[in-house]
């Protein structure tokens, strides 16, 4: 939405507020013909506001829309957390996963990995296969440090 949008909204509210007062001031009849064609203006400025309100109201759906959807990836962002070769979400001490990290680092999609047993892990977007430290030696080698393994 540009801002000429609401410049024009704000012409057209004037426009109609100046109407109005013009025709309550004058004390016209309504009857008389120029008193009837203001009152035309006045009901045609006052449609067109309508209409234009109707756009930004759209454009501040849309706008919201926008932002919860930023949000959520900023927390989703903040919860993420990297373990070779996936990506777990730590919220306190839950903690959920493991995810796809090509699907992530790609499209920023969390994809949920499959457990395919014995530490090797598939995601069912990419298709991708994930191994994890226990494939490789079926127990977790000394010398790797995990945060969560308590
Ligand atoms: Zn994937």
């Amino acid at each position: 939405m540009d801002m000429s949008a609401i410049s024009a909204i704000l012409g057209s509210i004037k426009t109609a507020s100046d109407l109005a007062k013009l025709i309550k001031d004058s004390g016209i009849s309504l009857q008389e013909a120029e008193g009837k064609m203001k009152l035309a203006d006045l009901i045609s400025a006052l449609a067109d506001a309508k209409i234009e309100m109707a756009s930004v109201q759209q454009v501040l759906i849309e706008k919201d829309s926008e932002i919860h959807k930023l949000q959520e990836k900023l927390e989703i962002k903040k919860k993420l957390y990297w373990a070779r070769p996936y990506y777990w979400l730590i919220d306190g001490d839950k903690k959920d996963g493991p995810y796809c990290q090509q699907c992530y680092d790609k499209n920023k999609e969390l994809i949920r990995l499959q457990d395919l047993g014995t530490g090797s892990w598939r995601c069912s977007n990419c298709k991708e296969f994930f191994t994890d430290n226990t494939y490789r030696t079926q127990s977790r080698a000394d010398n790797e440090w995990d945060p969560f393994d308590r």
